[in-house]
């Protein structure tokens, strides 16, 4: 270590790099505040919601404590809604590999995401009930936001910036020329309702079912290609946190993202959740269940002025960053993000094909639960029993049936039905 006290130009970036250490130490050791508040108005009692604090990741241990809020909107009674709400968190914790560490657990987050859905898809549709439902589903881990969604409850992020983004994808084939489209080529009709005389009213539908989304958990009684495969986005807010708003489509009926943002700045979440709700009442009345949830995210400093950083630091973080660009490693990176506000992108995928969602195997360090368990229910297979989630792909070009993540028989033909390759394994009666 002598030759590092050489006259070297070093010398003058050693308080630097300490500076950098510091706050990026700090930054691992302070999670930010979350604060929320929630509010709805029943029409037809469809709505449900779930609000869970006190998620551990390791069990017992406090400091891996995550945070979970989720919105289910019902359709043909309330059951998958009331079932979702009871099921989803606990399936996608179980397809998330144990003994991660917290960066890895937050990359293994979307895929298992994908098993849980479709998991807690089967398992309702198993017990022959009629009814669906949408799922928004936001974990919250220190500044690490991730987000699945089937249906049309939105989540937006608004910034203290001012940018309000939209973290999910409305699955409504009215809008959503991409999944009318996936929908008809895996054998459904989109069309509108006819009435007596031939007319064509209300929105487009897919039959058969008649209904209006295109993703939904349940719903047994339409066809296969209404999928329960999440669009899946992970975000990780900036030091200055930011908000979400997470709500029904009773909400995103009556106000834009923009407006549901802008209605309620300023105000603690509590509040913000009820003034949301009145706002959309406002504008268009009680005609469906209108259910919100405000989530804030607030930086553990509270006396810090969010929105504006010390200048100074900032400039010295900027200069630091620019002279050592060439070994920028990818926490380097989020920190630089960080410190000038802007929120990083980490991961977005929304591909209704399950394949291209549970991705391949072949580098094992994070494989989900080792060659044996099938990737969606995750229970155990036979050597001889799993079958690859690649074999016989649509995509047969990139084929590789030796290759993991496997699937039991009941889930690989799941997989099937739900791109169009073969008839629905559930009838209705
Ligand atoms: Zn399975």
């Amino acid at each position: 270590m002598a030759s590092g006290h050489g006259r070297r130009r070093r010398d003058n970036l050693v308080p630097l790099a300490a500076l950098i250490n510091r706050e990026i130490k700090s930054e691992k050791m302070e999670k930010p505040t979350v604060r929320y508040g929630h509010a709805g108005q029943s029409k037809k009692g469809e709505d449900y919601f779930l609000i869970k604090l006190d998620c551990q990741r390791v069990p017992g241990n406090p400091s891996s404590s995550f945070s979970a809020f989720a919105i289910f909107d019902g359709h043909n009674g309330n059951a998958a809604a009331v079932f979702t709400r009871e099921n989803l968190l606990n399936h996608v914790l179980g397809a998330i590999p144990r003994g991660l560490g917290s960066e890895e657990w937050l990359q293994a987050l979307p895929r298992a995401l994908v098993s849980g859905f479709v998991k807690t898809d089967k398992e309702f549709q198993r017990r022959g009930e009629t009814s669906g439902t949408t799922a928004t589903f936001v974990i919250i881990d220190g500044w690490t936001v991730t987000v699945a969604s089937v249906g049309d409850s939105r989540c937006i992020l608004d910034t203290q910036g001012g940018a309000v983004s939209t973290l999910t994808v409305d699955h409504r084939l009215e809008e959503n020329v991409d999944e009318r489209e996936r929908v008809t080529a895996s054998g459904g009709e989109v069309g509108r309702l006819s009435i007596a005389g031939g007319a064509e009213i209300g929105p487009l539908r897919c039959w058969p079912g008649g209904l209006c989304l295109s993703r939904s958990i349940g719903d047994m009684d339409v066809g296969e290609f209404i999928v329960p495969i999440p669009h899946v986005k992970q975000v990780k807010l900036s030091n200055a946190g930011g908000r979400l708003v997470i709500a029904s489509d009773g909400i995103w009926d009556a106000l834009s993202s923009e407006m549901a943002a802008k209605s309620c700045r300023g105000l603690p979440a509590e509040l913000a959740a009820r003034q949301v709700v009145k706002e959309a009442l406002r504008t268009r009345g009680l005609k469906d269940d209108t259910t919100c949830i405000v989530v804030d995210v607030i930086p553990p400093d509270s006396s810090l002025q969010p929105t504006t950083p010390p200048p100074k630091k900032q400039n010295r973080l900027k200069a630091l960053f620019f002279r050592k660009k060439s070994c920028d490693s990818a926490n380097k990176l989020s920190k630089r993000l960080s410190a000038v506000g802007i929120v990083e992108e980490l991961f977005e995928e929304g591909s209704a094909i399950l394949a291209e969602r549970l991705g391949s195997d072949d580098c094992t360090a994070h494989s989900t639960s080792g060659l044996f368990t099938c990737a969606v229910c995750q229970v155990d297979l036979a050597p001889s029993e799993g079958i690859s989630v690649h074999a016989g792909g649509i995509f047969s070009m990139s084929s590789k049936p030796w290759q993991g993540p496997f699937l039991c028989a009941d889930c690989r033909n799941k997989k099937d039905a739900m791109e169009g390759k073969r008839p629905s394994g559930v009838k209705v009666a």
